[in-house]
């Protein structure tokens, strides 16, 4: 989907001044707003309008903002992006575990909301697996039958186990996969000593791709966000940050 082309958003929040501020400024970048109060009537707007994207206030006056994810999940893929409270990394946590595909921590810019909002509908659309099932991001080629990782055409040298893991990132790129979504995916578990090692996967695969792109940003594709997970970020997120922790 190209920037702002009349892409639907159905904006879940009960503060009514961050609801208008939101729906102006969505309204005003040429995106359509569908608007619900409470969770009861943002299951009912899903079910009508079938939106591009879900906006969605965790903190909700009827029922846990949780409530609609787990709805919108039993039937769909709708991207879902939460507006979490500082105090509520917990219930983030939960939402992203439960399918949630990324989050802005209030208070956020408009600005901020936009850029996330527009990855996920990017995201949505891509990125673009090829004909014979390689998926492709910059300079990046994964080929995941193959299991082989390229950059600008040169082979990167991957364990099997970091393979695994940058398969999963990229798998859900633009998005964040929380560590325990990883453990599982990758190691099957999400309670084993193994927690302690994502990091280090992480810091190699940097590494390695950095190396392999000398030139270029790769090393910067994998962005941790601290106590949540990591996110693989899109070619042209405008948000795009380098050389992150971990
Ligand atoms: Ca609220």
């Amino acid at each position: 989907m190209t920037e702002g082309a009349a892409a639907s958003v159905l904006l879940v929040e009960d503060d009514i001044a961050t609801r208008a501020e939101v729906t102006t400024f969505l309204r005003a970048r040429g995106l359509r707003v569908t608007e619900a109060a409470d969770a009861r009537s943002a299951v009912l707007a899903w079910q009508g309008a079938r939106p591009d994207i879900v906006v969605l206030d965790l903190g909700l006056p009827d029922v846990d903002g949780l409530t609609v994810i787990r709805r919108v999940r039993r039937e769909a893929t709708t991207p879902i992006l939460v507006l979490s409270a500082r105090d509520r990394e917990a219930s983030k946590i939960e939402a992203l575990e439960l399918g949630a595909d990324d989050y802005v921590t209030k208070p956020f810019s408009t600005g901020e909301l936009l850029a996330r909002l527009h990855a996920l509908l990017r995201r949505a659309a891509g990125p673009a697996a090829e004909s014979d099932g390689a998926v492709r991001l910059g300079s990046l080629r994964l080929d995941v039958a193959r299991h082989e990782v390229t950059v600008g055409g040169r082979p990167v040298h991957l364990t099997p186990r970091e393979f695994e893991v940058l398969k999963v990132l990229v798998g859900h790129a633009g998005r964040v996969v929380t560590h325990g979504r990883l453990l599982r995916a990758v190691w099957g578990t999400a309670y084993g000593e193994e927690a302690h090692y994502i990091h280090v996967y992480v810091s190699q695969i940097r590494r390695k791709l950095a190396a392999a792109d000398p030139d270029g940003d790769l090393g910067g594709l994998i962005h941790a966000e601290p106590g949540v997970g990591y996110r693989v970020m899109l070619p042209g997120d405008g948000d795009r940050r380098t050389g992150a922790g971990t």
